[in-house]
């Protein structure tokens, strides 16, 4: 299968391709920078044969910096307007992709306290539930152009980088602990798992529509900041105030401060098979 990959030089993207490259799929890079590797092109006009399947990833970090206007803007440009000139371009296509998954996040279903939320859950309205719901629509026009399409509503993804890599210093130190009141839900993945599930998406034929990418046993921010500590046999009883975090994030702060606990109904009843389908195992396999 020839795969293009918006977001390919990612966190999740650089995982995936090598998934794919290992099992013998040929890959197409669309990235912002160009590069020796001939596997990455810089416009979509540059690709020169058909490509069978599309995953959409790309976007600029949701937690990188403060939520300025300006910074609302780019994270809503780096996904929407890239999703429309995605779907322009396949439009184009006399031979169109079968498959196209697309990037979402678990931040479709808003702030929420702690009500198991499965695909058909309501959002609830805000920044990030805007953001994907308009991602999320912008590449649901595929359907009409005869590709089939998958939304992965993905929560937060543990692997050698991404929030873990950004969460492990004070731990490591033992100077680690809850975020606030802990008692907000984290829905996670590993991001072998993600990968995985993405790879299925991809091969499974009749599989369309919102898939959440989280494992199925979401944890309480305490319960995960006590098996981050467990893990790595350090204490974690040092809280993080919330107050501190809304000075350093300003209104980004709310992803950390007011989770989700989001069950992955819809990949399970597809037979999905999670490898780490425990927090605990998860952090053992990507720490130890
Ligand atoms: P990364 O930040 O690691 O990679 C995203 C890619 O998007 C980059 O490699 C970059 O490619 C491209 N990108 C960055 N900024 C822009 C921009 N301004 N315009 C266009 N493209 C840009 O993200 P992840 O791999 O962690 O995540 C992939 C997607 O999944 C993201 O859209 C993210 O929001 C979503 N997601 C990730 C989660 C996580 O925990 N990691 C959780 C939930 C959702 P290049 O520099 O080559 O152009």
């Amino acid at each position: 299968m020839r795969v293009l990959i918006t977001g390919g030089t990612g966190f999740i993207g650089q995982a995936l391709v090598k998934a794919l490259k290992d099992r013998g799929d040929e890959v197409v890079i669309l990235s912002r920078n160009p590069a020796e590797n001939p596997e990455i092109i810089t416009a979509l006009e540059q690709i020169q044969q058909p490509v069978d399947a599309v995953v959409n990833l790309a976007g600029a970090g949701i937690v990188d910096k403060r939520w300025t206007e300006a910074r609302k803007q780019l994270l809503r440009d780096s996904r929407i307007a890239t999703t429309a000139s995605l779907l322009q371009w396949i439009e184009q296509q006399s031979k169109r992709p079968a498959v196209l998954i697309s990037g979402s996040a678990i931040g479709y279903y808003g702030s929420q306290a702690s009500q198991t939320l499965d695909e058909e859950a309501k959002p609830v309205d805000g920044f990030t539930h805007q953001l994907c719901a308009d991602w999320e629509a912008a590449a649901s026009k595929a359907t009409e152009l005869g590709v089939r399409v998958c939304l992965i509503r993905t929560g937060v993804v543990l692997g050698a980088g991404g929030a873990l890599h950004k969460m492990l210093p004070p731990f490591r130190l033992g100077l680690g602990g809850p975020i606030a009141s802990g008692q907000q839900w984290m829905s996670w993945i590993h991001l072998d798992d993600e990968v995985r599930a993405i790879v299925w998406l991809l091969d499974n034929p009749i599989l369309q529509g919102a898939f959440n990418l989280t494992a199925p046993e979401p944890v309480t921010n305490a319960e995960f900041s006590a098996t981050l500590g467990k893990v790595l046999h350090r204490p974690a009883f040092f809280p993080l105030p919330g107050l501190v975090l809304k000075l350093m994030l300003g209104e980004a702060s709310e992803l950390l401060l007011q989770g989700q606990r989001v069950v992955p109904v819809q990949l399970q009843a597809s037979g999905f098979e999670f490898r780490y389908p425990v927090l605990q195992s998860a952090l053992k396999q990507l720490l130890n």
